[in-house]
């Protein structure tokens, strides 16, 4: 069991693009235990491997009783409606914002065996899933709000980075503090 330590706003991979996996070896079976045990630790509903400073398009998700590892994820159809939710990211502890996402997605990959996958995503799934997979690309919920919010967004989170108590990180917060979905 290893938890590692997740990286915040401002850290450069959060912003990379990042690679694609190909076959899945041993290697890349034990970042995703690890995934698993930081994202059950902080706690979170997925976790991207850009995430943790690695820049592989790998994540992993847990949302009611169902969880499971993405290798190489690609959305292959999307539905035309879209649903506001709210929103939080375990990369940008403290804010919370109402993102819109399509409330359908069909997601084709790998499991971490490198066998394919295909999952028809809908409701919270899909939105986690469309959250994981902008990390792969390096996009950050934030980027999805009009401009207005984003801004104020940017100033709440450079307000809290200068702030005396400055971020504090999922990890280790207690029920009562932690909203309840940091994805
Ligand atoms: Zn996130």
């Amino acid at each position: 069991m290893a938890i590692l330590p997740i990286k915040i706003m401002g850290t450069p991979i959060l912003r990379e693009p990042a690679q694609e996996v190909g076959e899945p070896t041993h290697g890349h079976r034990k970042l995703i235990s690890d995934l698993f045990d930081t994202m059950r630790d902080a706690p979170g509903l997925g976790l991207a491997a850009p995430q943790v400073g690695v820049g592989l398009r790998i994540f992993v998700w847990e949302v009611e009783e169902a969880h499971g590892a993405v290798v190489d994820p690609v959305i292959v159809e999307r539905s035309d409606v879209t649903v506001d939710g709210e929103e939080g990211c375990l990369s940008i502890p403290g804010l919370l914002y109402e993102v819109p996402r399509s409330d359908r997605i069909v997601v084709e990959g790998k499991d971490e065996n490198g066998r394919p996958l295909r999952i028809d995503a809908s409701d919270f799934l899909a939105r986690v899933f469309q959250h994981e997979i902008d990390h792969l690309d390096g996009v950050l919920f934030i980027d999805r709000l009009s401009p207005d919010l984003r801004e104020e967004a940017i100033t709440r989170w450079r307000d809290l980075l200068l702030s005396p108590e400055g971020v504090t990180p999922y990890s280790g917060r207690t029920s009562e503090v932690a909203p309840e979905a940091p994805i």
